[in-house]
């Protein structure tokens, strides 16, 4: 089983047009969307669910208010400033991180935890694949644990049908869900487009794939909207050693096909989709050699 990771420094860039070009290039696969704070890969692959489970991600405090004598002495200790009211407290779960400093200064038990439902994760069917995703719960914010759960179920996915390929739609940034996104990838396509923001992006992504040992492409979206930044892209990537594995022009088509819901292959102009096609074949060889080259 091969990995390959999607990753772009923001949103916006064009990461999951690309991912799901290569999902129609390279298919089958299985795909699994990590971008788990705003998920569009589904708008373009129409998955049919065919199963879904909750996930906890966090823990919450809870006050019990019969044992509580409301003395204050969990809300003067509460940094995040989740304790409020006055002789019957109450934890405002949206600012609660589950620290438990509460439940340890209590003179009374009064604290417990619980942990609320934070995803709910699906498994379902496209044209292309089986695909694995999620969705977060009102208030959660992406994380790790969600992400990596996403990607777990998508090797497991592999694993069971045999599909040689987990296709990754990653978090955009560089945080905690970005590093469950990448490891343990063979091959991680950063997509980055003509702005300073995305020079600046895509450096530290580099940065970090190059922290976890990951091999990395680069595709340079809507290149022709700034030709002289996409030019220090270019120069920067062979200074680094890094590929440039394609350069995508802009076009409307593809905000277009995006709005409609329709994969890009066959729904934008010859000069987007050529690109798009020699990405998929250069990250198809570059898979193979990181693959070959990581099993010695
Ligand atoms: S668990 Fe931590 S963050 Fe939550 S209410 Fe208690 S002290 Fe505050
Ligand atoms: S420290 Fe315990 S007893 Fe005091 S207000 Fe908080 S929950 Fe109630």
């Amino acid at each position: 089983m091969k990995q390959l990771v999607v990753l772009s420094g923001k949103g916006g860039t064009g990461k999951t047009t690309v991912t799901a070009s290569l999902a129609q290039s390279l298919k089958p696969v299985v795909l699994a969307d990590c971008d788990v704070e705003a998920p569009n890969l589904h708008l373009l692959l129409s998955p049919r669910v065919e199963r879904s489970f909750s996930l906890s991600v966090s823990r919450k405090a809870r006050i019990d208010p019969d044992a509580c004598d409301g003395c204050g002495a969990c809300a003067d200790s509460c940094r995040f400033g989740a304790i409020t009211g006055a002789e019957i407290r109450v934890v405002d779960a949206f600012r609660c991180e589950g620290c438990g400093v509460c439940a340890r200064v209590c003179p009374r038990d009064a604290v417990f935890f619980h942990e609320p439902e934070g995803a709910e994760v699906y498994i379902g069917s496209t044209s292309f694949g089986p695909m694995v995703g999620a969705e977060l719960a009102v208030g959660e914010e992406a994380s790790g644990k969600v992400v990596s759960r996403v990607r777990m179920e998508a090797q497991l996915l592999a694993l069971d049908s045999g599909l040689p390929l987990v296709l990754v739609d990653g978090s955009p940034g560089t945080g905690c869900p970005v590093i469950a996104s990448m490891s343990g990838a063979d091959l991680t396509l950063i997509v980055t487009e003509p702005s300073l923001s995305g020079l600046h992006d895509l450096e530290r992504i580099l940065g970090v794939a190059s922290h976890f040992g990951v091999p990395a492409l680069v595709c340079i979206n809507k290149s022709d909207i700034v030709p002289e930044i996409a030019r220090r892209i270019r120069d920067r990537c062979r200074f680094l050693g890094i590929e440039v594995a394609a350069e995508i022009p802009f076009s409307e088509a593809v905000v277009e096909s995006l709005r409609r819901g329709l994969p890009p292959l066959g729904n934008v102009p010859r000069e987007v989709e050529d690109p798009l096609r020699t990405l998929a074949e250069v990250v198809a060889g570059r898979l193979d050699e990181a693959v070959a080259r990581k099993r010695g």
